[in-house]
């Protein structure tokens, strides 16, 4: 059974049942898999004032040191527990061998220690009398597990208490993590408040549905000034408490701001609203796609690396990953991604580290079989990253399908109004980037921040953190709060706007289907299609409203026509209200050669259509009269 499978099994099935019996003899490579939903998590962190932390270390760039300083920032007071560490104290408190060793009883013990050794502790956790333990980051022992619950206690496993605290009370804004709070309350941000006790594990509530989290992820209303609106928040730098507020924001220790090239207000509100649509862990927002796509690239590759692409990728994508990448000594290998087998082979190369495919290609109207693309990166071990921008997660849910990473050129459907440039990386959370030694960058230590591991650091959330404070921080291509802003606000209509766009986009393909003066018509919507199935499996409320058609005369034709518009703008765009019309030969796809214009769907006779939201009838007499 493929391990995404059984991933997808346990997260339904934890903590009881036969599963539980499967999942005993898993072992921590299952990272970031576990679902407790936010109400039990909340009433734990909420309940527990005292907390021994078993494993702390006293090197600051030690993961455990970061959450012991967190948690004691956030009032809690912990006993650190650590036998080869009694000569001196941890963050000013005395260190302890054991849990017996204790002057006082704590309500929760948090293990920083190997998955085997969870059990061990466990029972002395219960003999001791904490209500809660908790296994860090990476440390899974469902044996121990059952039977602390079988005791009374509380038990989550992998995950970071620092991190959760953020994520529920109001913090984790500051990197776009998909905290799921949806509220149109004011919170208070960083204080634990009280909670209904909570011992149900499963997730209770039903996700938002799509429009609501369109509409509501990322955005509470503002904690000081109470705006309703997301503010835009124009500023290049924030304000440090102290001293140590500012060390421990340098060294990753806290969350929050310092400076608006790694991160800002505004953005991280897109940055959560993206990464709920998606369905993600976190999202990093940049200037532009392809700057999205450079900082996705920039954890995965390291020089002599390769990337597998699609032949039929939008051709700013192919110029950028096959000439101006090669330039930081990453290749750039293209295969038809319609022959799946081509791909499985190339995929067999040790030097590849990722898959890189559209979910629906720009221009061509081409789609591709992403549970086969994830089938095939799964064997290979590397993550599969689709660009979603042509389908939108309204219409296509790639991370459902097996997608490790999405990526988007928010300046198309997402901001919709063809004002605001912009790019997002998604990250799904579920690629071990520790399972072979290929991604040394988030699975190694950081010499930039004096040996952090970011994977072991911050689990599922390492690949999102590593975009703000290594991808942004260096490489620089920061959206700009203003179009972070306008992007939002696009966002919003995302839904009625993509039903509109599908709808007219199907009335136009069958018009010009039926036209004497067009040989071809390529929209995975029209049942003669080759990309028909597909594009019901993938995109079942509609396949977008890009797409082209061969006018007949060829070259000259095609720019003729696209003079002779009146109505549909000629400019090199996509998803915008306005309807759009290229002509990519002559255009966007000018700097390829032939042949890699004809597999890119960009051949001489080759007419681009966006069509936008106006009414169907005036789209169709423009259309008509310059074919005439
Ligand atoms: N991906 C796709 C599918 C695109 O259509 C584009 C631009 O047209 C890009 C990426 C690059 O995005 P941007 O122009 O925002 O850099």
């Amino acid at each position: 059974m493929l391990k995404k499978e059984l991933v997808r099994l346990l997260k339904n099935e934890h903590p009881f049942g036969l599963v539980n019996e499967m999942a005993d003899n898993l072992t921590s490579d299952l990272k970031g898999t576990f679902s407790y939903s936010d109400e039990f998590l909340k009433s734990i962190l909420a309940d527990v004032k005292t907390i021994a932390m078993v494993g702390a270390s006293p090197n600051w760039n030690r993961p455990s040191y970061f959450a012991m300083k967190y948690l004691q920032s956030k009032g809690y007071k912990v006993f650190p527990v650590n036998p080869v560490a009694l000569d001196q104290k941890i963050l000013g408190e005395v260190v302890y061998s054991s849990l017996e060793e204790l002057p006082h009883k704590v309500d929760m013990v948090d293990i920083f220690r190997k998955s085997e050794d969870a059990g061990k502790i466990t029972e002395q956790a219960i003999s001791h009398g904490a209500k809660v333990v908790w296994m860090q980051l990476g440390v899974v022992n469902h044996k121990a597990a059952r039977v602390a619950e079988e005791q009374g206690l509380r038990v989550v496993m992998d995950r970071c208490p620092k991190i959760e605290f953020s994520r529920l009370f109001g913090e984790l804004s500051w990197h776009g993590f998909n905290s799921k709070v949806i509220s149109s309350k004011r919170r208070s941000k960083g204080i634990a408040e009280p909670q209904k006790p909570s011992n149900s594990i499963k997730t209770v509530a039903a996700t938002p549905g799509f429009e609501t989290r369109a509409i509501h992820s990322g955005a509470s209303p503002d904690p000081s000034t109470g705006a309703r609106s997301t503010p835009i928040y124009q500023t290049t730098a924030y304000v440090f408490d102290d001293a140590d507020h500012a060390a421990s924001l340098f060294n990753l220790q806290t969350f929050g701001n310092i400076y608006s090239r790694l991160s800002n207000p505004t953005t991280a509100v897109l940055e959560e609203r993206i990464s709920s649509l998606e369905n993600g862990k976190g999202a990093t927002c940049t200037a532009s796609g392809h700057s999205a796509q450079l900082l996705a690239l920039l954890p995965i590759m390291d020089p002599g690396d390769t990337l597998l692409a699609s032949t039929k990728l939008y051709g700013g994508s192919i110029t950028q990953f096959g000439k101006t990448f090669k330039k930081f000594n990453w290749n750039c290998k293209f295969v038809d991604f319609d022959d799946i087998e081509a791909v499985g082979n190339a995929a067999k190369d040790p030097s590849v580290k990722a898959i890189f495919g559209e979910s629906l290609a720009n221009p061509g109207g081409v789609i591709s079989d992403i549970e086969s693309l994830s089938y095939i990166t799964q064997t290979a071990g590397i993550p599969l990253i689709i660009d979603n921008t042509m389908a939108t997660p309204f219409l296509c849910q790639p991370i459902q399908h097996g997608a490790d990473i999405i990526v988007h050129s928010t300046t198309k459907f997402l901001s919709g109004h063809g004002n605001a440039m912009g790019g997002a990386i998604v990250d799904s959370g579920t690629f071990n980037w520790a399972q072979n030694d290929k991604f040394p960058s988030l699975a190694q230590p950081e010499e930039a921040y004096h040996g952090l591991n970011f994977y072991e650091s911050f689990g599922d959330l390492a690949y999102t953190t590593y975009g703000h404070a290594v991808g942004l921080r260096d490489l620089g291509p920061t959206m700009a709060p203003m179009n972070a802003y306008l992007t939002i606000m696009g966002i919003e209509t995302l839904a009625l706007r993509m039903e509109k766009h599908v709808a007219n986009a199907k009335i136009i393909a069958n018009f010009l289907n039926e036209h004497n003066e067009v040989a071809w018509v390529s929209y995975a919507g029209l049942k003669d299609s080759k990309y028909y199935n597909l594009a019901k499996k993938y995109l079942p409320k509609g396949a977008g409203s890009v797409f082209t058609f061969g006018i007949k005369g060829g070259y000259n034709a095609g720019v003729k026509f696209v003079e002779k518009c009146q109505l549909l703008s000629h400019l090199a765009n996509i998803g915008d209200t306005r309807s759009l019309v290229l002509h990519p030969a002559s255009t966007t796809h000018r700097q390829l050669t032939e042949t890699q214009r004809i597999s890119a769907g960009a051949g001489d006779d080759v007419i681009r259509l966006s069509i936008g939201l106006e009414t169907p009838d005036d789209i169709i007499a423009d259309i008509e009269q310059a074919l005439a």
